[in-house]
């Protein structure tokens, strides 16, 4: 690692001072692993899951999109055998209280205290909660633990409504919680967290090749993003890895300030979760080929990403401390912040004048004005937050209608009409590759 890379500890520093995360209830001294998405995180955030969007969904004539809700009947997790087998083994310190992983104490005894350990425990990760007014079993609902569920119980409605046919894959996006015994990394492992999912429905026996077709498609997104190709790898999954369920899987890793992590999986999830809703709703989750005559249950590939977590990839892979100063390399699209439009100077009408390009760029850009500092603090406020693209407006620009456009990477400077550069800037962006 150079020294100039990224650490945890000036991610956080970084997101906390300029406004991309803080810590959840702050000023009540926080929720353990809860953290809150501020003006530039809410930005960033949102292009990740905008940019997923369009790659998946938009961009394909075999997607569909869904937002199901966090509730779900109960029936959906005995059947997914979440109720089941949900959980973690845990042991208890009798001395000091603390609870562990059982599967990752080294030794007998506690590792905080040395004190003595309870037998091991099955700890379910699902949230419980009731609906309505009574809390009695009859009542009791879960916050989903996966967004996967959502997409499985409508498969029939979407193939239906949308006349799909397989193969074809239905996408969601939203948020998933699982009450985690060890959270940690800032946002890399919390209880609330939020999942881009595909459930891609195909004919068994071509179910393996469309694993390799998602593994491939679904690694190149991240580098078509920006983060290095020597900071990814896919990384399969040992036969003792993998869920009883999946037939394979395979992680996209990244590597994280806190070594290679998991970004993505992509799992074959084979027809279990269809069969196990039909069986237990009663309900006939067969696909019907009017082309073949055939009728079968789907084989399913998975990929499921993590907003959270890839957002804090695209930061850590994107910073970058130069001799004099900081700067997120973001993709263009994922800037919170487009363009930075700087007066040069408060008098000669320079202000109203760039205020005035500021609200014609705001219809199509996220802006930010500044006038405060001089000019190299402010390029260096924005190379900070990595805002790809700044404008000036000096006294030439009172007199010939031109504005500098500066380039956040190479620092270049380019001379340009004012008429022409919000066109300018949209055309840098959408030459970025797809
Ligand atoms: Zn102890």
């Amino acid at each position: 690692m150079n020294k100039s890379d990224a650490t945890m500890e000036k991610l956080v520093s970084l997101c906390k001072r300029r406004g991309f995360i803080f810590q959840s209830s702050e000023i009540y001294g926080g929720l353990n692993s809860c953290w809150d998405y501020g003006p530039l995180g809410v930005e960033l955030k949102k292009n990740v899951k905008e940019q997923w969007w369009k790659s998946v969904v938009q961009s394909r004539d075999d997607m569909a999109g869904l937002d199901a809700s966090i509730l779900m009947h109960p029936h959906v997790w005995e059947a997914s055998g979440h109720i089941d087998s949900f959980s973690d083994p845990l042991v208890d310190c009798k001395s000091c209280k603390r609870r562990f992983r059982a599967d990752h104490l080294k030794e007998q005894k506690c590792p905080e205290c040395g004190g003595e350990l309870t037998d091991e425990r099955q700890f379910n990760l699902m949230f419980k909660t009731f609906m309505g007014p009574v809390e009695d079993s009859q009542a009791t609902v879960y916050l989903r633990p996966e967004t996967a569920q959502g997409i499985f119980v409508n498969f029939k409605n979407v193939q239906a409504s949308a006349r799909m046919k397989v193969p074809f894959g239905i996408a969601q996006i939203g948020k998933s919680f699982r009450n985690e015994i060890t959270p940690g990394n800032f946002t890399f492992r919390t209880r609330e967290f939020e999942q881009m999912e595909i459930e891609f429905f195909v004919k068994p026996g071509t179910d393996t090749e469309w694993y390799e077709y998602w593994r491939e498609e679904r690694l190149n997104w991240y580098i078509k993003l920006g983060i290095k190709k020597e900071k990814l790898r896919l990384r399969d999954h040992e036969q003792d890895e993998l869920a009883h369920y999946a037939k394979a899987c395979a992680d996209v890793e990244f590597l994280f300030p806190i070594g290679w992590s998991e970004l993505e999986g992509i799992a074959n999830r084979t027809d279990f979760d269809l069969t196990q809703h039909s069986k237990r709703s009663g309900k006939d989750l067969h696909y019907f080929s009017e082309e073949t005559n055939e009728k079968f249950i789907p084989y399913v590939i998975e990929p499921s990403a993590g907003v959270d977590r890839s957002t804090l990839a695209f930061l850590a892979d994107s910073y970058v401390e130069e001799e004099d100063r900081t700067v997120l390399k973001l993709d263009p699209r994922l800037a919170p912040i487009k363009v930075a439009i700087f007066p040069l100077s408060k008098k000669g009408g320079l202000l109203e004048r760039a205020k005035k390009l500021e609200s014609g760029l705001r219809k199509f850009y996220t802006t930010f004005f500044d006038e405060k500092g001089s000019i190299g603090r402010r390029y260096r406020r924005q190379d900070e937050i990595g805002t790809p693209y700044g404008i000036t407006i000096d006294f030439d620009t009172m007199e010939n209608g031109t504005v500098t456009l500066r380039d956040r990477d190479t620092m270049e400077q380019i001379r340009i009409s004012e008429e022409k550069v919000a066109e300018e800037i949209g055309q840098r962006i959408a030459g970025l590759p797809d």
